[in-house]
């Protein structure tokens, strides 16, 4: 095992790694920008290395500067965490070209993974069901275009082959906006991703967004640990998570998450992984891989009793996966809100000094955070301050529990989403369980009226 790994990251999953690092026994190094001083994750640290000033492309984004604090630190390996530089391919290459572990999987998955395109054509090669679409990326000529959208069949969506965070995404409906519409997505993704490819899928009108955790070892062993539902979503980015998925036949999603399973065995994927499908009338249709720990881990945890981070970390140090499919359990219900520092109307960022900090407890809460009282949410990054998760036996148990945790969070000084979590833990439509990714929209267009 490693005596002592780097942390590339910041914030609640800064705070995440380095608590999974200590149950192992494993010292840890983070960086941090001069905008994190103060942050919690670096008061705890091990060693702390301050690597550039506040915008990420000077610090947590910046590879020579990473790996340099490796090399002074003595660290082994490199844990990436989410977003920065954990689908980075190049990233993952120099780590491991510098002598280092990259906790994660090989630079070819992630380049694989990386491009929606050739993510896509890898599914459909390891029997994974996709959304029916362009096979490949949209050629030039603007006949062939529309030639390819009237055999999907309108509405369909232009997604650009780097996309990522919900953007790069045009919806068409007409075939007299179609060409326009991949002219723009083509500039805007070469502009953003560096990289103008694009291709075409069927829109999906109301579908919802579930997805399936993997682990996989270097010894050819691939399991899945369930599912979640991440449908509530404002701006296509998540904000509530639920595992499992409420309603959905559990052979159906049996059925998607061995052939999860089997494809990460056909390509040799290691570490830990999502595949993210939206599941409409009875069908998952894959939509992309994202070949890292995901902001919403912590519910699969919940429900598996399986620490994912620690096996990302065991995975990458050359251990045997200790469990079969056949041993993973699902108990009970988790479900987890993402506290953001954001206007909960508009979803404007919120940042500044945080007055008073109070975090929830008692049975069946985990609170994974970053904040305190006093501390300044920096306004230079993503605009998460942490997330509140709940486990019950039933889901009902855990929207009670989910309630009283939300009513015991104080958070002042800044504005926060969670008057709105509070609002949806009582909407008779979430309750019942089964909403789509555009329920949140329309339920905020419908309040405001
Ligand atoms: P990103 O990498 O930017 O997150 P995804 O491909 O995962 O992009 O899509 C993000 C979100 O966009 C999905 O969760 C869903 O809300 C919406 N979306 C993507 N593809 C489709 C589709 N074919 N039909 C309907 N909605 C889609």
């Amino acid at each position: 095992m490693f005596k002592k790994i780097l942390i590339a990251n910041r914030g609640e999953i800064a705070l995440r790694i380095q608590r999974a690092c200590r149950e192992l026994g494993i010292k840890s190094v983070v960086v941090y920008s001069e905008a994190d001083r103060d942050a919690k994750y670096v008061r705890l640290a091990d060693e702390a290395v301050c690597i550039g000033p506040a915008p990420s492309a000077q610090s947590y984004l910046s590879m020579p500067a990473i790996i340099a604090t490796a090399e002074v630190t003595d660290a082994e390996a490199i844990h990436p965490g989410y977003g920065f530089l954990s689908e980075n391919a190049d990233f993952a290459e120099r780590v491991e070209r510098s002598g280092f572990t990259f906790i994660g999987p090989t630079p070819e998955s992630i380049r694989l993974m990386g491009d929606k395109v050739s993510a896509k054509q890898a599914m459909i090669r390891a029997g994974v069901p996709c959304v029916p679409g362009s096979e490949g990326a949209l050629p030039e000529d603007p006949k062939e275009i529309i030639k390819i959208a009237r055999s999907v069949g309108y509405p369909v969506i232009i997604k650009a082959a780097g996309g990522g965070g919900g953007r790069g995404m045009r919806v068409v409906h007409t075939e007299a906006a179609l060409v326009h519409a991949v002219q723009t997505t083509r500039a805007e993704a070469g502009a953003a991703f560096g990289n103008p490819e694009v291709y075409m899928e069927k829109f999906l009108e109301n579908p919802r967004h579930v997805e399936i955790q993997v682990l996989a070892d270097t010894f050819k062993n691939a399991v899945w640990l369930g599912e979640r539902d991440c449908s509530m979503q404002r701006r296509h980015q998540k904000i509530i998570e639920e595992a499992p998925a409420p309603g959905i036949p559990r052979r159906t999603i049996e059925r998607v998450g061995d052939r999860c399973a089997a494809a990460c065995k056909k390509m040799g994927y290691r570490g830990a992984g999502t595949f993210e499908f939206l599941y409409e009338n009875g069908e998952f249709y894959f939509i992309e891989m994202n070949t890292r720990v995901q902001v919403e881990h912590p519910v699969t945890e919940m429900v598996t009793g399986i620490d994912i981070v620690q096996q990302q970390i065991k995975i990458a140090a050359g251990e045997k996966l200790p469990f079969t499919q056949r041993q993973i359990e699902l108990k009970g219900h988790a479900i987890e809100c993402r506290i953001n520092a954001e206007d909960p109307n508009k979803f404007t960022p919120s940042p500044g000094r945080i007055t008073m900090w109070h975090a929830p407890g008692g049975p069946g809460v985990r609170v994974d955070s970053h904040a305190y009282t006093n501390y300044f949410v920096p306004p230079n990054y993503d605009s998460m301050i942490g997330k509140i998760i709940v486990h019950g036996d039933t889901r009902e148990q855990a929207l009670a529990r989910m309630r009283i945790a939300l009513s015991e969070t104080v958070v002042e000084g800044i504005q926060t989403n969670i008057p709105l979590h509070r609002e949806l833990m009582a909407d008779a439509k979430f309750i019942e369980g089964g909403t789509s990714i555009h329920y949140l929209e329309g339920w905020m267009a419908a309040r405001k009226r």
